[in-house]
C-alpha cells in the first residue's frame, strides 16, 4: 500500500465497506433489529443494545461519512432537518446564533417559530462579508451558521475566512454542506468544527429517502452532547433509510461528475438567453463568489438559480412550460426539477419573486437546454 491518502472517490467505495465476516457478502447486512441480546446484567454482547441508541447500519453510515469528510465522528439523523435541530438545541439557553442571509427555508422557520422558545436568539447576516459577520457578533454568540452554497441564491462564503472569525470570538461554526455533497467540498479542512447534510438530496441520490447528518472535527463534549441528545429525544435514522443512504453514497462522486457538467452547460446556455436577467451559478466566471468557489470547492454543483427579466410572470410561465424538469421541491435527484421558491415559502416569501431554482439532473444537457429553450421561447419577458 502507498502513503498516499485514498481519493474522496475512492473513499466513497470504500470507506464503511468490505465483506460481511459472516458470509461473504458484498452488500452490508440490513439488520432492522429494534433490540439486540444482551447478558443478564445488561452486559452489551455486539456492541449494540437498541436501535435507537445505535444500530450497525447508522453506524456504517457515520464511518463512510466521518472519512469522506476528514472528521472525527459523524451523527445520522432521520432527515436534514432534525440535524440542524440537534446541533442548535445542544446550545444553551441564553446563546446567540449567527445564520446567513440566504439558506434553506426551512432553517428560517425553526429560528422564527422554535429556536426562541429555547432561548435561543438569531441574527441573519451577509455571510459573504466578513466585516459584516465581525459586526454582528453579540458577547453570547456561541455559534456561527454558514450554508454554502446557499439555498436559492447559491451565495458562497468563505469558510477559512469565516472560521477564523468564529475562532476568535470562541464560537463555533458549522457549516451546511449540501448542495456541494462530502465531494466537492470539504469545511473541516478549512477549519469548520461542524458539518451538516441533507443526505435526502444527493448522497441519497434518487429522490427516495430522507436522512441528515452531522460530521464532527473532534469526537468531544459537543459530539457527546449531541449524540446524548439524539439517543434521547429519537432523531436516529431507521436502518433501511441508513442502508439507502450507504449505498447512494458508493455512487454518488460519478454523479455529482455528471451533475457538475450538465448544471454548468445549463448554466452557460441561460447565460447568454435574453430573458434571463441573472443566472446565480459559482461555476460562472461572473458570479460574485467564484474565486472562492473555485478555491474551496472541487466542482460548482449542480445546483443554479436563474433570474427572468419578465418577472413572476416569466418565471411562472417558464416553470409551467417545462417539460423534463418537473415542477417540485427538493434536489439531488437523477431527475431535473424546477421551482419557483417565493410560491412556495409561505406568507412572507423572501426569495426574488423572478427567480426559479434548478436542480440539474442526470439527462443529457442537450435534452435539458432543448428543453429550456422551448419554455423560454414562450416567456413573456422576451
Ligand atoms: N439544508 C438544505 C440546504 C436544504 O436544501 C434542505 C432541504 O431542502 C435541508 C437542509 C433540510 O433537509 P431535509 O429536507 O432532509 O430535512
Amino acid at each position: 500500500m502507498s502513503a498516499r491518502p485514498p481519493a474522496p472517490e475512492t473513499l466513497a467505495v470504500h470507506a464503511g465497506a468490505g465483506p460481511d465476516p459472516a458470509t461473504g457478502a458484498l452488500a452490508p447486512p440490513l439488520h432492522l433489529a429494534t433490540t439486540f441480546r444482551h447478558g443478564p446484567a445488561g452486559e452489551r454482547i455486539a456492541g449494540y443494545q437498541y436501535q435507537r441508541e445505535g444500530n450497525p447500519a447508522q453506524d456504517a453510515l457515520e464511518s463512510a461519512l466521518a472519512a469522506l469528510e476528514g472528521g472525527a465522528a459523524a451523527l445520522a439523523f432521520a432527515t436534514g432537518m432534525a440535524a440542524v435541530d440537534g446541533l442548535l438545541q445542544s446550545l444553551p439557553p441564553g446563546s446567540h446564533v449567527l445564520l446567513p442571509r440566504d439558506c434553506y427555508t426551512g432553517l428560517r422557520a425553526l429560528a422564527r417559530d422554535v429556536l426562541p422558545g429555547l432561548g435561543i436568539g438569531t441574527t441573519a447576516v451577509d455571510m459573504t462579508d466578513p466585516e459584516a459577520v465581525r459586526a454582528a457578533l453579540r458577547p453570547d454568540t456561541r455559534l456561527l451558521w454558514v450554508e454554502t452554497p446557499s439555498n436559492p441564491c447559491l451565495e458562497v462564503t468563505d469558510i477559512a475566512a469565516v472560521a477564523a472569525i468564529a475562532r476568535g470570538h470562541g464560537a463555533l461554526l458549522a457549516v451546511d454542506s449540501t448542495f456541494a455533497t462530502p465531494l466537492l467540498q470539504q469545511p473541516l479542512r478549512l477549519d469548520a468544527d461542524v458539518v451538516m447534510h441533507s443526505l435526502t438530496k444527493y448522497v441519497g441520490g434518487h429522490s427516495d429517502v430522507m436522512g441528515g447528518a452531522l460530521v464532527f472535527a473532534a469526537a468531544g463534549d459537543l459530539h457527546a452532547r449531541v449524540a446524548h441528545r439524539r439517543h434521547l429525544t429519537g432523531g436516529t435514522l431507521a436502518p433501511f433509510n441508513a442502508w439507502l443512504l450507504l449505498r447512494g453514497l458508493r455512487s454518488l462522486p460519478a454523479r455529482m461528475h455528471w451533475h457538475c457538467r450538465n448544471a454548468m452547460a445549463v448554466a452557460r446556455f441561460l447565460a447568454g438567453h435574453p430573458a434571463v436577467s441573472r443566472v446565480l451559478y459559482p461555476g460562472l466566471p461572473d458570479h460574485p463568489g467564484h474565486a472562492t468557489a473555485a478555491r474551496q470547492m472541487r466542482d460548482f454543483g449542480g445546483m443554479l438559480s436563474v433570474r427572468l427579466r419578465g418577472g413572476r410572470d416569466a418565471a411562472l410561465a417558464l416553470a409551467g412550460a417545462l417539460r423534463l424538469f418537473t415542477n417540485a421541491t427538493s434536489l439531488g435527484g437523477t431527475e431535473s426539477l424546477v421551482e419557483h421558491r417565493a410560491s412556495i415559502e409561505g406568507d412572507a416569501p423572501v426569495s426574488p419573486a423572478d427567480l426559479l431554482r434548478l436542480s440539474v439532473g442526470l439527462e443529457h444537457a442537450d435534452d435539458l437546454i432543448a428543453d429550456l429553450d422551448h419554455a423560454l421561447a414562450s416567456s413573456p419577458g422576451r
